[in-house]
């Protein structure tokens, strides 16, 4: 398995220099590759164009020189792929000044703390600090500064069996309500959702500060930058939000010693949404896969099993009787044996009951009420 770390970095001519090298690279790639085709009516194959360009000279690691042949090569993939549906469409074209440098296994080396990132012989290698040897190094620009991307390759502890399951009921409002058996908790999503809420808001406030303008003049075009500026924090927010949570949550599995953690399959739902406009946006904009497979590779790294089943009727069923009935409000309210619980809770519960082989669970009479864990910046921290 891996992960990624990402490392800022303010903007240095050496940096400059090597996306200027690269962007350079890329371009003279595109070129020589169109000048083939219009001339000869192929596309150069991917192996001779590396060996091509690493004869060129280019101020870059050889494997570099590589990895930016290509990712022009992936495109041109990409256009093969769309050129079979799609008559009209066009190769890549863009010649871009600066373009991603991308380091691979060879071109890195790890000594007492500090990654040393080589650009070829004779020219001086980038160092950063780190405390294991990544596998691959990748260096972007965004938004006035440079990022490298680190991706370590981890080794993933092997697998818990204690024969306790958690079952997770994902919800618009709730982002996890999580159920073990004896307890409910509740994982609060005011915070993701006042952000959304607020990114909505401004989107249309911006967007139509935006179409009183003349397109392309300068106060649209300083509009589109505050637009882009604000819409970024705002994205921040929300996955820094997501990734507290998300945390938070699989280290409450841990302290709870479950082994499994079950989740309703939500695929799907965005086509079987039809409710109102503001229900609608509130579906869409509901970003159950991101959760889920922020989930997954926690779960992963902490040596947990992640199972997904079907979670029909799980939310209308009433786990003591086993009657049916769709929730009006955020509580549910049996009306056949008066069992009264948080509406998602009840989902959580059913979950847990369908994976644990009960069919009506026989604790739920002395449920003890879910807990709620609000959401504050130093979420994840607690244990
Ligand atoms: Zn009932």
């Amino acid at each position: 398995m891996h992960t990624t770390k990402q490392l800022k970095a303010k903007p240095t001519s050496e940096l400059d220099a090597l996306a200027r090298e690269s962007g350079r690279l890329y371009s003279k790639v595109l070129s020589y590759a169109r000048k083939i085709q219009r001339k000869k009516g192929i596309w150069l194959s991917e192996n001779a164009m590396q060996k091509c360009m690493r004869l060129r000279g280019y101020k870059l690691h050889s494997q570099t020189v590589q990895a930016v042949v290509s990712s022009y090569y992936d495109s041109l993939k990409s256009y093969f792929r769309a050129v079979k549906s799609n008559p009209d469409a066009k190769p890549p074209k863009r010649t871009p000044r600066h373009f991603k440098v991308r380091w691979k296994s060879r071109a890195i080396r790890h000594r007492d703390g500090i990654v040393y990132l080589s650009n070829g012989k004779g020219r001086e290698p980038i160092t950063l600090k780190s405390d294991a040897l990544p596998v691959y190094v990748e260096l972007y620009f965004q938004r006035g500064c440079y990022y490298f991307s680190l991706v370590y390759k981890v080794q993933t502890p092997p697998k818990l069996s204690t024969g306790k399951a958690v079952a997770v009921d994902m919800g618009e409002i709730h982002p996890i309500v999580s159920h073990d058996g004896d307890q409910t908790i509740i994982y609060n999503g005011r915070e993701v959702r006042a952000i959304k809420q607020y990114l909505n808001k401004f989107k249309a406030y911006i967007q139509s500060k935006m179409d009183r303008c003349v397109q392309r003049s300068n106060r649209w075009y300083r509009i589109k930058r505050i637009k882009t500026k604000i819409l970024a924090k705002l994205n921040a927010q929300l996955r820094d939000a997501e990734h507290k949570i998300t945390s938070r949550f699989i280290s409450d599995c841990i302290k709870a010693k479950a082994d499994t953690i079950v989740i309703g399959k939500l695929k799907g739902i965005r086509k079987r949404a039809k409710f109102s406009k503001k229900s609608n946006q509130k579906v869409h904009q509901w970003a159950f896969a991101r959760l889920q497979s922020m989930i997954c590779y926690k779960a992963e790294l902490a040596g947990l099993t992640v199972k997904f089943v079907s979670e029909a009727y799980t939310s209308q069923t009433c786990p003591q009787c086993g009657n049916r009935k769709k929730p009006a409000n955020r509580n549910y309210h049996c009306n056949h044996c008066g069992f009264a619980y948080h509406r998602d809770g009840v989902g959580a519960i059913n979950l847990w009951n369908k994976v644990s082989g009960f069919i009506l669970s026989p604790v739920v009479g002395v449920m003890a009420s879910p807990i709620g864990v609000r959401f504050h910046p130093h979420l994840c921290k607690s244990g």
